[in-house]
């Protein structure tokens, strides 16, 4: 098959990239690098079955040749990001996926659209369930993101219902591993990048709010199983293991052998203060679950930040 990997070279997308052409598939990857970055596909950049674009999916989409799936990981996704670039997010969320769904309707592809646990805001249930309608601050400092995908989902839902196109709906809760750039702002790279500079590890609010992380590998094996499956979603992919911000720290401070010193700061507005997937979806429609326990995908992960920052 022929893939188009829309933000192919961040995080997520440039692994789903490697993934495919393991599989032996052929891929198109689209980026215009405003997050993501050619050192997350420089090692593809010579394999005949890879081709890079640089293009931002807000402006049309034009690519010669079938493609057969579309799968749209195009957006900024850190706070530190988004808030710097708000505007971009929404018009890569509402332009952007349009354009997305146009070329897999013109190309009569399946697509699969990358959303996120940030639909459900800060939730007043726990855990999320995909039937959970959520609590988003519309006009706040995430709103640029949480409602441009909201938006997004409901353009896949429109396109699925009026042209019947094969659409999927995945929402990622937060994902860490290698390729996440240390500076971009969420809490795993904060925290590796402080404990390797041996300054302490901020803090924001008093660290008593929860996540729940996954490992980049569990989370592109999920993907796959929905690329694969007749499911149209939306599906939770994510890890269930919920912990605070200060057991992060102190795991980090332990994998790091470094003494766990605490730096306070403000809460972010709106941040939500609990978040962790509800699986039973995936796990009866996909039969997916994730494997990587949080300790475990740290250690890689510290690896590879070491490795980068040498
Ligand atoms: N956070 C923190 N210290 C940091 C960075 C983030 O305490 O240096 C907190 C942040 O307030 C949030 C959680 O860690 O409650 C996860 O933040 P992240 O930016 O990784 O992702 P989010 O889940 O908020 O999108």
């Amino acid at each position: 098959m022929r893939a188009l990997i829309i933000g192919g070279a961040g995080f997520v997308g440039s692994h789903l990239c490697d993934f495919l052409l393991d599989k032996g598939h052929n891929v198109v990857c689209l980026d215009n690098l405003i997050t993501g970055s050619l050192d997350n596909i420089s090692h593809n950049l010579k394999n005949k079955r890879f081709k890079f674009i640089k293009h931002d999916i807000s402006k049309p989409i034009k690519i010669s040749g079938r493609i057969d799936m579309v799968l749209n990981f195009a957006s900024p996704a850190s706070p530190i990001d988004y808030s710097k670039y708000p505007i971009e997010t929404l018009k890569v969320g509402s332009l952007g996926t349009l354009n997305a769904l146009g070329i897999a309707r013109a190309k009569k592809a399946r697509f699969l659209m990358a959303s996120t646990s940030e639909v459900y805001g800060d939730p007043k249930v726990s855990p999320q369930k995909e039937s959970y309608w959520g609590n988003v601050n519309p006009i706040g400092l995430r709103s640029c993101y949480d409602e441009s995908k909201r938006f997004s989902e409901a353009l896949v839902m429109a396109y699925l219902r009026t042209h019947k196109i094969d659409t999927k709906i995945i929402r990622i809760f937060n994902t860490y591993g290698p390729r996440m750039r240390i500076n971009d702002g969420r809490v795993v790279p904060n925290f590796i990048g402080q404990a390797l500079k041996k300054i302490p590890f901020t803090i924001y609010g008093k660290g008593d709010q929860t996540r729940s992380f996954c490992y980049i590998d569990d989370l592109i094996l999920g993907i796959y199983r929905v690329i694969i499956s007749r499911i149209h979603g939306p599906v939770n992919l994510g890890n269930p293991s919920e912990f605070t911000m200060i057991e992060l720290a102190k795991l980090v401070s332990g994998l790091c052998s470094v003494p766990l010193k605490l730096k306070y700061k403000p809460l972010p507005k709106d941040d939500p203060k609990i978040r962790r997937p509800d699986l039973s979806y995936a796990k009866a429609a996909l039969k997916w679950y994730p494997k990587v326990d949080l300790k475990d995908g740290l250690i890689k992960t510290i690896e590879y930040f070491k490795y980068v920052q040498k």
